[in-house]
């Protein structure tokens, strides 16, 4: 299967073509819609000029559009961009991801200017939990840790102990002192930390991610008949049924292992954001990466994700737009929550 190089259509639209290799798609970037591949190279050749004369760094997350991922100077998952925000020697970091990740980029390395390119690039989980709905769950579990996941606001952060990624949450959890846990706010992944830590007492907030929630393992199931020898590979912030199916549960950096130890297996069923099996296809070209949805990623599409294209990257330089700001008296207490995640090892 080829790599996905572009955004999907709708779902309907593909149904019949289950497995089918992606079909280039522009219609969610209405804002750029040029695909033509020389205008594309001559665009990020600007973008690499102009962040090396602005002494920036380019970091993207794993689920950004190829072109985009094909800037970056480092690409990851929140942990892994978290680490190289703090460490970065650069004088701007432009982060091609989602606010939250931006905003702690900044938390963890305030010297720095952090530019987001898009400000509408959200996070549908982390509006799942405001500062005030916090405080209301802390109220009805009086004396839990509570332990959130970085998809989250700086505010919902400063009031949480400590932070966590899909990347080192049963860890976190595992290493925090306290036997009584509040899991905020992803409750797909808070419920998969509780199976991992049973001798745990842990309350799971009941946020969720639209693009991975919206799998069922019914489609899984039609991926998995069709490709019996595939090892199926899931994102923890699926459902549990996705997740019994799993042979692998991880962070999207996490899946570049997981696949190393199939040795054995030519195919795998991806349950997470699309753009991952982009990365997948580019680090394993002689293995076979398929959408668990049984289609080509078109449920599996984080529109958030996909608001960043080349043409904001390079505004972002030129113009020093986005800035990201985040007050001390907040910065302060999320920075506490951050940088005890960032003591705690992956899980693996
Ligand atoms: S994939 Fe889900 S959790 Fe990640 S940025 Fe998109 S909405 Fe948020």
């Amino acid at each position: 299967m080829s790599p996905p190089n572009a955004a999907p259509a709708s779902s309907r639209e593909h149904e019949s073509v289950a497995l089918a290799p992606p079909q280039p798609s522009f219609e969610v970037l209405p804002a750029w819609q040029d695909e033509d591949p020389e205008r594309i190279r001559d665009l990020q050749d600007e973008i690499r000029d102009l962040a090396r004369q602005k002494c920036a760094i380019i970091l993207a997350h794993n689920y950004q559009l190829p072109r985009v991922q094909e800037v970056a100077d480092s690409l990851g998952d929140s942990l892994a961009l978290s680490m190289t925000a703090r460490d970065a020697s650069a004088e701007r970091i432009v982060f091609c991801g989602v606010h939250f990740m931006a905003e702690s980029a900044k938390i963890v390395n305030p010297a720095k200017k952090v530019l987001l390119p898009n400000l509408a690039a959200g996070c549908a989980l982390a509006d799942s939990i405001s500062a005030e709905s916090l405080e209301d769950w802390k109220d009805r579990y009086p004396g839990y840790t509570v332990v959130t996941y970085i998809n989250s606001s700086a505010e919902v952060k400063a009031l949480s102990d400590i932070c966590c990624t899909s990347a080192n949450a049963v860890s976190v959890v595992r290493n925090v002192p306290s036997r009584r846990i509040l899991f905020t706010p992803d409750k797909n992944l808070g419920n998969w930390v509780k199976k991992q830590v049973p001798e745990k007492d842990i309350a799971v907030y009941d946020g969720c991610c639209p693009t991975h929630d919206v799998l069922r393992s019914a489609s899984v199931e039609k991926v998995k008949r069709l490709l019996p020898d595939a090892v199926i590979i899931a994102h923890p912030e699926c459902r549990e049924d996705v997740l019994e199916m799993a042979q692998e549960i991880c962070s999207t950096s996490g899946m570049f292992d997981a696949v190393k130890r199939h040795p054995e297996a030519r195919t795998f069923i991806v349950a997470t954001e699309w753009a991952q099996v982009y990365r997948l296809q580019q680090v394993y070209p002689e293995k076979e990466f398929v959408m668990a949805d049984g289609c080509i990623g078109c449920r599996l599409h984080c529109p958030y994700m996909k608001m960043i294209d080349l043409p904001q990257v390079k505004r972002s330089l030129e113009e020093d737009v986005f800035e990201i700001r985040v007050p001390e008296a907040i910065a302060r207490g999320a920075r506490r929550a951050l940088e005890r995640m960032l003591e705690v090892p992956r899980d693996r």
